[in-house]
């Protein structure tokens, strides 16, 4: 009964034609994005942030992945149940998000780069890294933050996947853009850390 009063409040009716109203985003009408949200993200609305910031899509997309802690490190693959050897690719600890982009020394060693060039501390984690990290100023400089957030997220993916997938030995080529005496700081910042 409750829910057939709810209804009456809530659609009125009219002489006009019915219409196909699409109930995934607030227009109303049908987009890919709102479809895609919802087939991956059970319904759950997509970050404004993630997608405003401009981004190629496959990182736009990876960064929603690492936001939600779903990126296939090795420890998500083995809640999936996949068995293989759970190490890092660059040392002998276990792999996780939390180890990948914030623990391991070449992570530490990048946020400190950007901490002695830009005065941005390091983020702790994914949380951190989302909630306060990139978000420090205006709409235009949190835009920014979140674009250099995802730039030395994904050079850390990327460089991670080519030592996994394509047996490389790491190329850490982001330190090549550092000048040499921030370089030296930003290791042993890293090293301390
Ligand atoms: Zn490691």
């Amino acid at each position: 009964m409750a829910q057939d009063c709810s209804f009456s409040t809530r659609h009125k009716l009219t002489g006009e034609r019915d219409k196909f109203r699409w109930t995934l985003n607030s227009s109303g009408t049908f987009s890919v994005r709102s479809m895609y949200a919802a087939l991956i993200n059970n319904g759950v609305r997509v970050s404004q942030d993630i997608w405003q910031v401009k981004i190629p899509s496959k990182i736009r997309i990876f960064l929603w992945y690492l936001k939600r802690g779903v990126i296939l490190t090795k420890d998500n693959l083995a809640r999936r149940n996949w068995n293989g050897d759970k190490s890092c690719a660059f040392c002998h600890c276990p792999e996780t998000i939390q180890h990948l982009f914030f623990h391991y020394t070449y992570a530490k060693f990048l946020w400190s780069a950007v901490h002695l060039m830009f005065g941005l501390p390091p983020p702790l984690s994914i949380d951190d890294l989302f909630v306060n990290w990139s978000k420090r100023g205006s709409k235009l400089y949190n835009s920014l933050f979140l674009t250099a957030a995802s730039v030395l997220c994904w050079t850390i993916w990327i460089t991670r996947n080519e030592v996994v997938f394509d047996k490389c030995r790491p190329n850490f080529f982001f330190a090549d853009s550092i000048p040499g005496n921030l370089l030296a700081a930003a290791m042993g910042k890293a090293a301390a850390a």
